[in-house]
């Protein structure tokens, strides 16, 4: 073993005292070891004075650092080296200015040196304070190894194990362990947190037709998107594939968590550049809320799943809230695949036809085929239902070329001025087969194809758009029609109507229902979509018309077309040929006078609270900022009373009207949107304080209200009758 190996080893431990190291070697003695061992590339030496100033570095030390290195002599140490960034992974360390200040021993530390030369390296520091005879500090002597390709190294691995490589965001282990040590630290304190969980809606597409290259591409310009929209009010995470999560800490409030999702989903549907071309993609959101869904880390995180489950079974480029009937859900919509298989095959899904007729003369110009299914034990099955259920597998094939065979050998049967329109689903439009399948129809019924219309919806302008406009191209060259179908609800980009494909838009139903409403801003929107679609040739159809006062203004907007309940319901085709036969292509429209607010009616039991008592009633119908009950007798007006719509919704209400048995109630805080066509309370009545009054703290179930304990606990006298309620299993 050479010489100066040895005395290295006892050098680079530290300078423990000035008359060890000066002992038994002269000053050039020592430089001289110094410098053969640093030429070993064994270490590097350093020393500083009383005051923390570097007094004395090795020479190649001094060398490694470039033109720097010969003014660093006097200047203090912290300037010279750096703490390192915390950094994922990276070791913690207490700061060097720490250390020094406490006259500690630097034991291994990891800092950044600048080279002089633009980039940086990091050195191990290992250094002693130096004491003289009388105990006074003298400086620190120490050594330092470059460990600049090891510690990139080593950094890279602990990254890319909590790091998703392709985004640079949190990866699926990251975002565990935070939900895992989030969840148990909030618990303690007694905060909230919520999970969102991402699917992005037909991002396979995209990689299936440009290739993986452009599918990575554009996983990073959606984390870009979504860490732009969440900056600091979470985490956002990606789990795998196209899969996000996002981790939002004090967060509870529904509306703000919805109005977020909200902007996601606009956000993320924006046109992609990749590479010179474009594509759109969506996402579907699903939103757990801790603790009201979930104590646990598994258990909040698969209602997070079940709601994005939801979320995209409704169509996609929505968010859903989790509550605890999608639990049941999931597994009835399994069920209900089965069902339906069987259904098609014995073929009982039927279609009705609903008239699309023009307000101004009432003579229907087409009619629109829409599924039925009656099942023996369910009853009447809806297809917003059954058509996201036979879409997850191959079944929306075989149910599509049903129906579209089905309507053009039907419409045959009608006058030559009434066409038929058929919807198709994204799915069964973009598979390779669809325009044989529509030409194969055509040919087998002997129907003219300008009698024929396809409504598509905004979801197929997801994927690969130039793949898109080809399937458009080839089916405008059969001759048929094509209608834009729920025009406003989807991706809501403009741009796909400038290429001209359509002859038809519908617009929505969301848009329709309500515009009469004093501050509405749907007649402006209604206005300038008739407006567009007139520019660029396109006939116009009002969906979902139900009031005479809704007719009466979209007439006046200008839709050429009106599809609603004022003028008919969907009919069979006994019913259509026999209103034909009878020489009338004319529908009378009849409804209510006016728009009433939207109200869902509901024959539901949930629980009234009034002064301490407990009642049952029956949910009649509910909207924002009411409902109706029945249930009790003897209520008068102006009862303050508190609604528990279940699942924890408490809702502080007065009875505003009040006949016999049933009662009109106005809340005080309007309830808010589900994001699926329901309502529910901004916030819910937390696990924490339920678990104050003794219940074991867990997830809120559906009669979240801890009805049987409170019953015990207030055995009070009612001021009201209690009616029997007949509502079975409720
Ligand atoms: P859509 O294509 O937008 O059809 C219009 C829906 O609105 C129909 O619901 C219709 O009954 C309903 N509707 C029409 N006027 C009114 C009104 O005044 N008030 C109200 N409240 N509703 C009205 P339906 O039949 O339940 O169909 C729901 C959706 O299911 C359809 O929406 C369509 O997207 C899908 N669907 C139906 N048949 C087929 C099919 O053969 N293939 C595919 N792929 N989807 C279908
Ligand atoms: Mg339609
Ligand atoms: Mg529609």
């Amino acid at each position: 073993m050479p010489l100066g190996f040895r005395k290295t080893s006892r050098a680079q431990k530290g300078v423990a005292s000035e008359q060890q190291v000066a002992s038994g070697s002269s000053a050039p003695e020592r430089a001289e070891v110094l410098g053969e061992v640093e030429e070993l590339g064994i270490g590097m030496f350093w020393a500083t004075d009383a005051e923390d100033r570097l007094s004395f570095m090795s020479q190649r030390a001094l060398a490694d650092l470039g033109a720097i290195g010969d003014g660093l002599i006097g200047k203090p140490l912290t300037s010279v080296f750096f703490d390192i960034e915390a950094e994922a992974g990276a070791p913690t360390q207490r700061s060097l200015a720490f250390k020094l200040k406490a006259r500690s021993k630097l034991d291994e530390q990891i800092v950044a040196v600048p080279d002089g030369r633009g980039s940086t390296r990091w050195w191990r520091l290992n250094g002693r304070p130096l004491l003289d005879s009388t105990g006074t500090f003298r400086g620190y002597r120490g050594s330092a190894v470059d460990i600049s390709a090891q510690y990139a190294y080593e950094t890279q691995v602990a990254r890319q194990s909590q790091v998703d490589e392709l985004t640079g965001l949190a990866n699926r282990r990251k975002l565990g362990e935070r939900l895992t040590a989030m969840l148990a630290a909030f618990r303690a304190s007694q905060r909230s947190c919520a999970l969102m969980m991402l699917d992005l809606d037909r991002f396979k597409q995209v990689n299936d037709t440009m290739g993986h290259p452009a599918g990575d591409e554009l996983l990073k310009q959606v984390a870009q998107r979504l860490t732009t929209i969440v900056g600091n009010h979470g985490e956002v995470g990606r789990l795998g594939g196209d899969e996000f999560q996002v981790l939002l800490p004090d967060m509870d409030d529904r509306g703000t968590l919805g109005e977020l999702a909200n902007r996601i989903v606009q956000s993320v549907s924006q046109p992609y550049q990749i590479n010179g071309r474009r594509a759109i993609i969506g996402t579907s959101i699903g939103i757990a809320i801790a603790p009201y869904d979930g104590v646990e880390a598994d258990e909040l995180t698969s209602a997070a799943d079940m709601a994005l489950y939801s979320a995209k079974e409704t169509r996609g480029g929505t968010f859903c809230f989790f509550t605890s009937e999608l639990r049941d859900a999931a597994s009835k919509t399994a069920l209900l695949g089965d069902r339906l298989r069987d259904a098609v095959d014995r073929g009982e899904l039927k279609l009705a036809y609903q008239p699309l007729v023009d307000p101004r003369t009432n003579e229907v110009k087409c009619f629109e085929a829409l599924l039925r299914w009656h099942d023996e034990d369910q009853g009447d099955i809806s297809p917003a239902q059954f058509i996201p259920v036979a879409e997850n597998d191959d079944l929306i094939i075989k149910i599509g070329e049903m129906a579209l065979r089905q309507a053009c050998i039907d419409a045959l049967d009608w006058p030559d001025t009434v066409r038929v329109a058929v919807n198709v689903s994204a799915k069964q439009f973009v598979r390779p087969g669809y325009r044989k399948a529509v030409a194969a129809a055509l040919r087998a019924s002997g129907l003219s194809p300008q009698r024929l219309e396809l409504e598509i919806t905004e979801s197929v302008f997801v994927g690969d758009l130039e793949t898109v406009d080809a399937i458009f191209r080839d089916l405008k060259k059969l001759g048929v029609r094509l209608a834009l179908d729920d025009f406003g609800t989807g991706y809501s980009s403009l741009g796909y109507l400038k290429h001209g494909h359509f002859d038809k838009i519908k617009i929505d139903q969301s848009f329709v229902r309500g515009c009469t409403e004093n501050g509405d801003i749907n007649p402006a929107i209604i206005a300038a979509i008739v407006a567009l679609a007139k520019a660029l040739g396109m006939e116009t159809v009002a969906e979902g018309v139900e009031a005479m006062d809704e007719l009466a203004l979209v007439k006046e907007r200008g839709a050429d077309l009106v599809q609603g309940y004022i003028f008919s319901r969907p009919m069979t085709q006994d019913q259509v040929l026999a209103q034909f036969a009878e020489g009338s292509a004319r529908f009378r429209p009849s409804g209510p006078p006016r728009h009433r607010s939207e109200r869902i009616t509901i024959f539901r039991k949930v629980g009234l609270i009034h002064e301490d008592h407990y009642y049952d009633v029956i949910l009649r119908n509910l909207s924002k900022t009411g409902a109706r009950i029945t249930g009790l007798a003897g209520v008068p007006v102006g009862t303050d009373v508190v609604l528990d719509l279940g699942h924890g919704q408490l809702v502080v209400s007065k009875v505003v009207n009040a006949s016999e048995n049933s009662q009109g109630l106005r809340f005080e805080t309007a309830l808010i949107s589900d994001g699926s066509g329901g309502f529910m309370t901004r916030h819910r009545i937390s696990p924490y304080s339920l678990a104050e009054a003794g219940i074991p703290l867990a997830a809120l179930g559906a009669g979240a209200f801890p009805l049987a304990k409170w019953r015990e606990a207030n055995k009070t006298i009612p001021k009201f009758v209690q009616l029997e309620l007949s509502v079975p299993n409720a």
